[in-house]
């Protein structure tokens, strides 16, 4: 070990990704000694949604070595193979964004265009997502694994998961403690700063006062400390997204339990339901410039059945849109949301975490704290954000909604620059040139695309350039194998209810 390594990390915050973070770092350092300390107030609560995963959530689980089915049970999770979108584009239509390709890439392009060429020549009916296996097992209610737990039939990586955000951190948190993590109980009120602007220490309404070397700040939408000790500032993205608010519902158990979350468009945002093991969540993410909050309580109570708010409680949040200017800041990294927030409609939340926590990893620093680490660490992240920013702003100016006043807004959003230079090149031949694709790359933006009926003005060169016939017959043949697959895949509601069935290791 450097004479100059860290030897304590505190973690302040315990909510999704104080203990994501926890973890994680626990495990990374396994070989080193370092201290990690998590302290969270037992007053100030958790956000305690974030319910939706992408399939970041199974590499994590899977750097970190733990049981997928393990963390099922104990998470009280249901499969996720992507997103239904019903009513975006205008009433009554929907559309799949599956995880995953459809079909795969052929002769080095996606099939997307082999797609197009066949769809502009013979007007093929079937639709784009009709050739992804994960659409297709939505369709059909299908889990991505047999009941004997073999390796996934749906391709590695290309699942995610629904899970209770309570749940989670709970886990999380037995298995970061059970390695080694001290867990503190305290509430945190004055922040010390040395001689060069770093944090030292933090004192807390229990009495104590806490030193480490690298403070992670996991507050929520409070940022202790990023933004209130450091005086980070925030970049405000609420002129490209609309919504900031949102109210939410836990409802009774879905006796579908369909694998992928539903987002039904609605007046002045969106409606989430998320199916989980023993219950199912949802909630109205909406613009209170269009909505009140007692409209938007009663639309979502009268989706989910209720007659009366008092019987089924209903949670409101206030949501901040945007991120930090500098996501590392001194010796205080940001993660989750105190570090950003995009509205939930691609099940974002946790990938941040996820991302940060990568970005660490691979730039972890010394005492010295090096602005080189800083820097890239700052690059990336801010690069994620915009990324994830020009996917969700496309939804709504892919739809075709002038119903109300909110998506008259939403539509005519000012684009970013990056997402209107990729839309040119989508509207003219299919190509997208996206600057970043951490997490959506040019699939994800063809299944919304091609999802909403939009489609280029031509199919690419390279595309025209291959014989139309084995065009033809590819299309053909990924259309027969993803239909054997799909009939050899046990039903999502079967596999959940024999998995959950199983008894939880000690
Ligand atoms: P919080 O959960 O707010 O935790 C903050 C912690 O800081 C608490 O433990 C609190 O006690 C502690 N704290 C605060 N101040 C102090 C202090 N002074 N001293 C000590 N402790 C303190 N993400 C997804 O991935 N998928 C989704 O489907 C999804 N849906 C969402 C829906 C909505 C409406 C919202 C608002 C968010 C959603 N998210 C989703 C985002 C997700 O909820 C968050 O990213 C995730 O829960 C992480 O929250 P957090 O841990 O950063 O903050």
């Amino acid at each position: 070990m450097t004479p100059n390594a860290i030897r304590n990390i505190l973690i302040l915050g315990g909510g999704s990704s104080g203990w994501l973070a926890a973890l994680y770092l626990k495990r990374f350092l396994r070989h080193v000694p370092v201290k990690i300390t998590l302290v969270e107030s037992a007053q100030i609560g958790t956000i305690g949604v974030g319910e939706a995963t992408i399939p970041s959530m199974v590499r994590y689980i899977r750097q970190l070595g733990l049981d997928e089915a393990e963390f099922m049970r104990r998470c009280k999770a249901t499969y996720k193979l992507g997103i239904r979108f019903d009513d975006w584009l205008e009433p009554g239509h929907g559309y799949w964004h599956p995880f995953g390709l459809a079909g795969g890439r052929i002769d080095g392009i996606d099939l997307f265009h082999f797609w197009l060429r066949k769809r502009l020549v013979t007007a093929d009916p079937r639709p784009y997502a009709s050739f992804s296996l994960q659409a297709r097992a939505m369709e059909a209610g299908r889990a991505p694994r047999s009941v004997s737990q073999g390796s996934p039939m749906i391709d590695t990586g290309s699942y995610a998961f629904h899970v209770d955000a309570g749940a989670m951190a709970e886990y999380l948190r037995e298995l970061a403690i059970k390695d080694g993590v001290k867990h503190i109980f305290d509430e945190v009120t004055q922040v010390h700063h040395d001689e060069t602007g770093n944090v030292a220490a933090l004192d807390t309404v229990g009495g104590r006062h806490l030193e480490a070397d690298l403070f992670i700040d996991c507050t929520g939408f409070a940022g202790v400390l990023i933004e209130k000790a450091m005086g980070d500032p925030w970049v405000d993205l609420s002129d490209q997204l609309l919504c900031d608010r949102a109210v939410v519902l836990p409802q009774q158990k879905d006796e579908e339990m369909p694998p992928f979350t539903r987002s039904s468009a609605q007046e002045a945002g969106w409606i989430w339901q998320i199916p989980l093991s023993h219950r199912k969540g949802s909630g109205y993410v909406y613009s209170s410039a269009h909505l009140d909050d007692t409209a938007a309580a009663d639309r979502l109570l009268k989706l989910a059945g209720f007659r009366r708010a008092r019987a089924a409680d209903p949670r409101f949040l206030k949501m901040r849109v945007g991120h930090r200017t500098e996501f590392w800041k001194g010796n205080v990294v940001s993660m989750g949301l105190s570090s950003g927030f995009i509205e939930p409609l691609e099940s974002t939340g946790l990938y941040f975490v996820h991302r940060a926590l990568d970005l660490l990893r691979d730039g972890f620093p010394d005492r010295a704290m090096a602005p080189a680490l800083r820097r890239a660490f700052n690059r990336q992240m801010g690069e994620t954000y915009a990324e994830v920013r020009d996917f969700i702003v496309l939804h709504y100016v892919a739809s075709r909604r002038e119903d109300t006043d909110f998506w008259r807004a939403a539509r005519s959003v000012p684009l970013p620059d990056s997402l209107a230079e990729a839309l040119d090149g989508y509207d003219e031949h299919g190509q997208l040139a996206l600057r970043h694709e951490a997490c959506f790359a040019e699939a994800n933006y063809f299944f919304i695309l091609a999802g909403n009926n939009r489609l280029p003005r031509r199919p690419t060169a390279r595309a025209t350039a291959v014989d139309f016939k084995r065009v033809a017959s590819i299309l053909d043949q990924i259309d027969a194998q993803t239909d054997t697959v799909i009939e050899s895949l046990p039903g999502h509601r079967v596999y959940s209810d024999w998995l959950h069935s199983q008894p939880l290791e000690d």
